[in-house]
């Protein structure tokens, strides 16, 4: 069973902090808490969906390790982080093309210009929330 968030931090703005991944598993924890609604309040959540900007500096791995942490005794204990990794896709203002960049290079592979509009890569979404059921597919009790 998926429940649908309304969660999302619009253009995040990475900013390259010790624990960073900390901070952003202490608000999914919150939104995601949040966006639970009332009859299943108390489910245990399977996993999280997540969509995560390369531009973000998030690393998956530390992610999970924090929210491991911050969702200890919650509901959402074990719950699992679906984390799909959004590539960073630029367009040149100058001539218009658009193309994944790969690595730090911040200017047009085709004109060379500068300019550059980032279209996607800063995303930091919780898509959606999954409850765990039982064999009847009601939902499941979590510990806390
Ligand atoms: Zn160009």
């Amino acid at each position: 069973m998926f429940v649908k968030t309304w969660g999302g931090w619009g253009n995040f703005v990475p900013r390259r902090s010790a624990m960073h991944e900390m901070g952003i598993a202490m608000e999914i924890l919150t939104i995601a808490s949040a966006s639970i609604p009332e009859p299943l309040k108390g489910a245990k959540v399977r996993s999280i969906r997540l969509k995560v900007g390369k531009l973000t500096a998030v690393i998956p791995e530390s992610l999970r390790f924090c929210f491991d942490i911050v969702s200890k005794d919650t509901p959402l204990s074990g719950a699992h982080l679906h984390i799909e990794e959004i590539p960073v896709v630029a367009r040149c203002k100058a001539c218009q093309n658009q193309w994944t960049l790969s690595g730090p290079s911040f200017s047009c592979p085709f004109c060379e210009s500068g300019k550059l509009e980032i279209l996607s890569g800063r995303e930091l979404d919780i898509d959606a929330i999954e409850i765990e059921e039982d064999d009847d597919g009601k939902p499941v009790k979590g510990k806390a």
